[in-house]
């Protein structure tokens, strides 16, 4: 939901149906006076409910500065010149990849799983074996750049060779966890031959637990794999992708931009902090002035912090996640009912 034009809200109004873009064009005072002067008397932010059956592409997403660049020089591709900075909270647990692992991880990856090693070739593999931590790796950059840009007839050999070798693992018995195994046997069973299964031994595989959430930064490489989630993210519709998609992947772009910072798994989790004013609401706030999610937990009892939430200064969306009793408190604000083309 929201006003991007590649999947724009609709108003339901009376007699005829029009664009949430165009109802706000005539009703600038829902926006509040900060949004309003901040973001041109535009809605700042979409938010969507993922629910994800299959991967969704690797991917990250650019800063304000690159996003405009990128637009400029191929705006059919980049379709807007706005950042995406975008926070996923899980409803039910939530797979994703995000973030590059702690270097000891990729460097324990790379000397045991020889697949691995034939795909990032001899030079990467010992560029990242004498790495050191650090918060930009050279050595990292250059064994994530040789995966991604590897060639199509290596990559669909050594995932062959290691779908293989972890099959055969799987059927006496063996402990597949040191090789991410079910993951890899998953993900090549939906993207058979593709370059971006080898992604899970460089990047964290995290399972959100209902209610956390992941922000996801400029130049943040991620992956969504399972699970339902709200999404919520800057107006803009600009992702480089570079694998696990049937997708324009724009390799060079997205191994030049990332950020090759390492972190563990806990570190990608995003902090929540439950509303000083409100005992009901969870705020999650990104360091981004686009947007932040507050998720409210109601009970039959508890109708005042309703009114609460509508006490915030700008513009809201609203998505009843389980029950219906609120629906008519919240309309009560004059709030339009939309429905997305998504
Ligand atoms: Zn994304």
């Amino acid at each position: 939901m929201g006003t991007h034009p590649n999947g724009p809200s609709i108003v339901l109004g009376k007699g005829k149906e029009i664009l949430l873009s165009e109802w706000i064009e005539s009703n600038k005072d829902v926006l509040g006076e900060a949004v309003k002067e901040a973001f041109d008397s535009k809605l700042p932010f979409l938010l969507k409910v993922l629910s994800v059956n299959k991967a969704l592409s690797i991917q990250a997403h650019p800063n304000k500065v690159h996003a405009a660049f990128l637009h400029r020089e191929r705006p059919e591709i980049y379709k807007d010149p706005n950042h995406k900075p975008e926070m996923a909270i899980a409803l039910t647990p939530f797979e994703g990849l995000c973030g590059f692992r702690p270097l000891a991880e990729i460097q324990s990856f790379v000397k045991t799983i020889p697949e691995l090693a034939a795909v990032i070739g001899q030079e990467a593999a010992d560029a990242v074996a004498t790495s050191s931590s650090g918060l930009c790796s050279d050595g990292l950059k250059k064994a994530f750049t040789a995966l991604m840009t590897c060639s199509p007839a290596v990559i669909s050999l050594q995932l062959n060779k290691l779908f293989k070798r972890i099959t055969e693992k799987k059927s006496s018995g063996d402990d597949l966890s040191s090789y991410c195994g079910e993951l890899l046997l998953r993900l090549n069973s939906q993207f058979p031959g593709d370059g971006g299964c080898f992604c899970i031994y460089f990047l964290n595989h995290i399972v959100l637990k209902p209610g956390e959430a992941m922000f996801l930064g400029p130049n943040l490489p991620h992956a969504y794999l399972a699970g339902d989630c709200v999404e919520c993210m800057a107006c803009s519709d600009n992702v480089v992708r570079a694998g696990l998609t049937p997708k324009l992947k724009d390799v060079d772009t997205l191994c030049e931009m990332l950020d090759y910072s390492c972190r563990s798994k806990e570190e990608n989790i995003f902090p929540c902090h439950q509303d000083p004013n409100d005992p009901f609401t969870t705020i999650y706030d990104p360091p981004v002035p686009d947007f932040a999610v507050a998720r409210i937990q109601a009970s039959e009892s508890s109708r005042a912090h309703i009114t609460l939430f509508f006490q915030r200064s700008g513009p809201c969306i609203t998505v009843i996640v389980s029950r219906a009793f609120t629906m008519e408190a919240l309309f009560h604000q004059a709030v339009p009912c939309t429905s997305s083309k998504l």
